[in-house]
């Protein structure tokens, strides 16, 4: 007990796995907690007294499940090993701390997933009005990534996007900020662990060692805080690791700006990564992640290329020569069907590098994690071999797949060296040997030929002794108790000569050693022992020298699984018609016959309908697209969005043709039908994050803005959605696609000179209504919701009544003619005149006459058609912007 405390004394916010022979246990209250989380059975140590200690149990061989489910829950794992063998311990048995396993710093390869980086993330608030420094590590490949970031926001924005488990700050400094509990709020499926943030001059020393990776420029005070993060994180997982080396190579700074901006919402709704909506009841794909924009374009055959992949996709570029690069990569490969089909085969046989790079410089390597990192460094000459003959002849190599010679020749050497020391096939674990070649080390041949010799002249034995005895049965077998003996069955035993020495009875005969087999035995043993001893120190000798190339091993690692990425990005391309788009720095996007990537393959093929879409800030800035549900505007948007995304990771596009002038940022606001229900507060979050755009959006970004307003009441959301894209158009200037179910909005292209209206088409086949999925130019019929209730079945004079209806609401509301004039008369509470009649013939006054006297003055007349009484807060707010504008002309 006291090894254990003296361990919880050092980690008392973790749960003490303590070895004890063949068992991890866990005591006082890491047992309750335990047992509860893992449904063990809670026993005590000294039972029936009444100091007892509560405790539990789990076998060692099944501790990793056990472990990673603690880790899944967000607990800390302390990993105590007994590290000494206990039949040669005086007294206590040594034990060591060897691993701490947290939510965000995970090695075992069992608990994490092939494509996705486990990542723990650090963040350092600056002082008043600096910031956060915030970085993120993988502990599995020592990918270490820090950046600074504005603000609380931005902060939760690049949180969403990194995705971390485990968060590490000092609440005290995250609750000064005001940040604490709104982070809590948003990280959902993330610890949160207070640790101190490193000092600046800890910081010097953690990273000293580091080459570093400049992306954009930091200033100075970003630049220390990006540093203070990353060395709280590089701190921290270290400490996890008392016995291995984290596989840290390089420090990677890089500028919010440098990519497109992501936040979660439009991770979100673009379904870059999850569908919003599980697929349906007994179907196979219920995983959200199928589905996804990143499983459709993931052909990656590697591990490290699919974690590559990802990153591409949440880090569009928006710098047009880095974009060009991966272009070149990609069109070489589609270009080279052969080369391409080649360097997908040698990719095969190609392990995850990094991982094995950095369970080596862990010293978590197995023989067969050896065995598969020499198995891949030896593809590496063919995989550049393949895809120089993959040029045409005097054409020159795309960058991105030139292998680096120098690397390629380091690789060669590890391999070698590989080669001489380890066996072909190498075991899965160290314990039974086996694992170093003949003719590498004297030591290991002499000892495995007396232990393989001891064991042959045990088979002599046997012979001779069945010949002297006549004893055709005599068997001479093995086991752990007695060692080598001679077993002799019940009816021969009469036989058995005076130098046998009687050991054991059993049921079907009797069991003797000799001194002859004694002898040979001991010397069996020892010769073992030698062997395995000196096979484990030869294999960590190995480990050592891996570890010591971590640097090679990542950076080719790291050529490879761009090459991946480009490999499967060309298959992709060539497999479903994708062309290569151009992207510039203009502002145009331009895109001929586009297709939306994930719904082109979820329908019957050659069915999917594609559309052009041309925006311009100068002349198309604002697409309003208005159409029936389900005629196809949200999957119209969601393409355009996804064809800018695509170019800008430096993919080919499904398009006829596409000319993307480069986005910093995209915006979404998608108002799923099924939130609808959910009332208000979904409406507030739709608010919040239609006031993230407004107040975020450059000319440069893109917006896509879908059925904005429609959680509220018709009033309110047409009114929003109103000065919104008003908004958009007078003050940001920003490309936009906005759709709506609100027809009265098309009027805004009679005096918005950038707004576009389009419309997703249907027509009546036969009493149905038919969905041609195309988006012309044009605002939709403003009648089709009648339309569809005429195909419904409704009686014939309520058609008729909805259509009176309609003709007044659109005469009396007047909307297409003022600019502004008449939004808020439209409605009967809100018309001047009481007495006017207004349930029939709202304000007809104000806006059938635009032209009567008060016209002269926009914004008296305008004032006097408000009812402050009667106006909610957002209405207040709307209308005084529009006052302004009417003030300002
Ligand atoms: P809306 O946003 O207008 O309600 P959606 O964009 O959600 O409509 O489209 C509804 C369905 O129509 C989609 O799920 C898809 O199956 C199909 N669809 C949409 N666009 C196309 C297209 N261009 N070609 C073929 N099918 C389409």
């Amino acid at each position: 007990m006291r090894q254990f405390l003296e361990v919880k004394a050092d980690h008392p916010d973790g749960i003490i796995f303590f070895r004890m022979g063949d068992f991890y246990e866990m005591f006082f209250e890491d047992a309750v907690i335990a047992a509860r989380a893992l449904d063990l059975t809670l026993t005590s140590r000294d039972k029936g007294r009444e100091d007892a200690i509560p405790m539990c149990g789990v076998p060692h061989h099944a501790a990793r499940g056990y472990l990673a489910r603690l880790t899944e829950l967000g607990h800390k794992v302390v990993v105590v090993e007994q590290t000494e063998d206990p039949r040669q311990a005086r007294g206590l048995v040594r034990r060591e701390v060897v691993q701490i396993v947290t939510p965000g710093v995970v090695i075992d390869d069992e608990v994490l997933e092939p494509k996705r980086a486990r990542y723990l993330a650090a963040a350092v608030p600056g002082g008043r009005g600096g910031g956060f420094g915030l970085a993120h590590i993988d502990a599995s490949t020592g990918e270490l990534r820090a950046t600074c970031v504005a603000d609380l926001e931005s902060l939760a924005g690049e949180l969403a996007r990194i995705a971390p488990r485990e968060l590490i700050a000092a609440e005290r400094d995250l609750a000064a900020k005001g940040a604490l509990g709104e982070l809590r709020e948003r990280m959902t499926g993330c610890a949160l662990s207070p640790v101190e943030p490193a000092a600046p001059d800890e910081a010097d020393e953690l990273l000293a060692e580091l080459a570093v990776d400049a992306g954009g420029e930091l200033a100075a005070a970003e630049l220390a805080l990006a540093r203070r993060a990353a060395a709280t994180c590089v701190a921290y997982a270290r400490a996890t690791q008392p016995v291995g080396t984290l596989p840290l190579t390089r420090l990677q700074l890089y500028r919010i700006g440098d990519a497109v901006v992501l936040d979660e919402t439009a991770i979100v709704n673009l379904e870059l990564l999850e569908t919003i909506l599980p697929g349906a009841p007994g179907q196979a794909g219920r995983d959200r992640r199928a589905g996804s924009l990143l499983s459709v374009i993931d052909e990656t055959v590697t591990a490290p290329g699919g974690r590559l992949l990802r990153k591409w996709l949440l880090y569009p570029l928006v710098a047009i020569a880095p974009i060009r690069r991966r272009q070149d990569a990609v069109e070489f490969l589609v270009d080279s069907q052969v080369a391409r089909e080649r360097v997908r085969r040698e990719l095969g046989h190609i392990h995850d590098l990094e991982r094995l790079a950095g369970r080596a410089s862990l010293g978590v390597a197995t023989p067969r994690d050896l065995g598969q990192l020499r198995a891949s460094l030896g593809r590496l000459p063919a995989l550049a071999e393949e895809l120089r003959a993959g040029a045409r002849p005097g054409g020159e190599m795309p960058e991105l797949l030139r292998l680096d010679p120098a690397l390629i020749a380091q690789a060669a050497e590890l391999e070698a060296e590989l080669a001489r020391a380890l066996v072909d096939a190498p075991p899965p674990t160290l314990k039974d040997g086996g694992v170093i070649r003949e003719g590498f080390c004297p030591l290991v041949d002499e000892n495995r030929r007396l232990a393989d010799g001891g064991k042959e002249a045990i088979l002599a034995i046997e012979a001779r002794e069945r010949e002297r005895t006549g004893i055709s049965s005599l068997r001479v077998k093995y086991n752990r108790v007695f060692g080598y003996y001679i077993e002799v069955t019940r009816s021969q035993v009469s036989r058995v000569p005076d130098d046998y020495v009687r050991k054991q009875t059993i049921a079907t005969g009797e069991r003797y050693v000799t001194p002859e087999l004694a002898d040979l035995e001991a010397k069996i043993l020892a010769a073992q022992d030698t062997l395995l001893a000196r096979e484990a120190e030869l294999f960590r000798g190995l480990v050592a020298e891996v570890a010591r190339r971590t640097g090679m091993l990542l950076q080719a690692a790291a050529q490879v699984a761009a090459i991946d990425v480009c490999a499967g990005l060309a298959e992709l391309a060539q497999r479903s018609s994708w062309v290569r788009p151009l992207v510039d720095d203009g502002e145009v996007i331009d895109i001929a016959d586009g297709r939306h990537p994930v719904v082109e393959q979820s329908v019957p093929a050659g069915t999917f309908v594609p559309n052009d879409c041309q925006l311009d800030p100068d002349s198309r800035q604002i697409l309003l697209i208005t159409g029936p549900n389900m005629a196809g505007k949200s999957t119209y948007m969601r393409q355009v969005a996804h064809i800018v995304l695509l170019a800008q990771i430096g993919s080919f596009v499904p398009a006829r043709s596409a000319r993307v002038g480069v986005v910093d940022r995209i915006f979404t606001r998608v108002g799923a039908a099924d939130n609808l229900a959910r009332g208000e507060s979904t409406f507030m979050v739709e608010m919040r994050e239609t006031a993230a755009i407004l107040a975020g959006a450059t000319r440069r970004s893109l917006v896509v803005l879908d059925e904005v307003g429609r959680g509220t009441s018709t009033y309110d959301g047409l009114s929003i959605a109103w000065a919104v894209a008003e908004y958009l158009h007078d003050a940001v200037g920003c490309r936009t696609l906005f759709a709506t179910h609100y027809h009265e909005l098309t009027s805004l292209s009679g005096s918005r000179p950038r707004v576009f209206n389009l419309s997703a088409t249907a027509r009546e086949d036969r009493g149905r209504i038919v969905f041609l999925r195309q988006i012309v130019p044009g605002g939709a019929s403003r009648s089709y919701g009648i339309e569809v209730a005429r195909l419904a079945g409704l009686p014939r004079p309520v058609l008729a009544r909805a259509r009176q209806v309609l003709a007044d609401l659109d005469a009396g509301a007047g909307l297409g003619r003022g600019p502004q004039l008449s939004l808020f008369a439209a409605r009967p509470a809100a018309a001047e005149e009481p007495a006017a009649g207004a349930a029939k013939e709202p304000a007809a006054g104000a806006a059938k006459e635009p032209a009567a006297p008060l016209a002269e003055d926009p914004v008296r007349q305008r004032l006097l058609v408000l009812d402050p009484d009667r106006l909610t807060p957002i209405q207040a707010l709307t209308a005084l912007a529009e006052l302004r504008e009417l003030a300002a002309g």
